[in-house]
């Protein structure tokens, strides 16, 4: 079934490795990974908006997964030193329905200009 409109989900490629931290379910150290999705608004399949980013931490020794609203203040900084190093940017395809539609409007808006003035 194809969706006219909605919101599309999609896995980022970057992750990090959260240093010096503790699962708090496990103990285990230094074994936390991050994930982050992106979520955007699509239209025909296309890209059209993004609407924003979600990371995730889990666990390698237990599988426990944390939203980053529930990071503990040790995974919040790690994160952050990580996204320092290499930051999480969203690929520019994600705007490509916004951009294509901007391009089209400039486009009829030269195409009236010159009918109107020629
Ligand atoms: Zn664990």
């Amino acid at each position: 079934m194809l969706n006219i409109f909605g919101i599309g989900i999609s896995v980022m490629p970057v992750s990090y490795h959260l240093k010096n931290t503790f699962c708090p379910c496990c103990g285990g150290h230094n074994t936390f990974r991050t994930r982050a999705y992106l979520r955007y608004f699509q239209v025909f399949g296309i890209p059209f908006l993004p609407l924003g980013k979600e990371i995730w931490a889990e666990c390698g020794q237990c599988r426990s997964q944390y939203a980053r609203t529930d990071f503990s203040a040790g995974m919040e900084l790690a994160l952050e030193q990580s996204m320092k190093k290499l930051p999480l940017r969203q690929p520019v395809w994600y705007s490509l329905g916004f951009l294509l539609l901007l391009t089209l409007l400039l486009a009829a808006a030269a195409v009236f200009t010159l009918v109107w003035f020629l």
